[in-house]
């Protein structure tokens, strides 16, 4: 902060504003603030506080909590490779 700026964590969360219905359960287990909510209610990551901890994915109800790199297909994609390199 005292350089002028703020370097991102190259992984943050992102909020999918489709599914999200606003019930805030990733604003009360978050350890460092980093969501805030627009004027419809919807919950924003403020991405230069977030951690990419992963805590509000795992808890937001509606699976509109993905991190970046590490969405659902792409975690899928990867275990099915390992499995594959073990049978071979
Ligand atoms: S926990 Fe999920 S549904 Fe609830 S406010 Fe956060 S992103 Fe939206
Ligand atoms: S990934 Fe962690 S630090 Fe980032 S918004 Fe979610 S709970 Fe907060």
């Amino acid at each position: 902060m005292s350089m002028g700026y703020v370097q991102a964590e190259a992984i943050v969360s992102r909020v999918d504003r489709e599914r999200c219905s606003g019930c805030k359960s990733c604003d009360m287990v978050c350890p460092y603030g980093a969501i805030q909510f627009d004027e419809e209610g919807i919950a924003e990551i403020i991405v230069a506080a977030c951690k990419g901890c992963g805590t509000c994915g795992s808890i937001c109800p509606e699976k509109a909590i993905t991190m970046t790199h590490y969405t659902d297909e792409q975690l899928a994609a990867e275990a099915i490779a390992a499995l594959e390199e073990v049978r071979t």
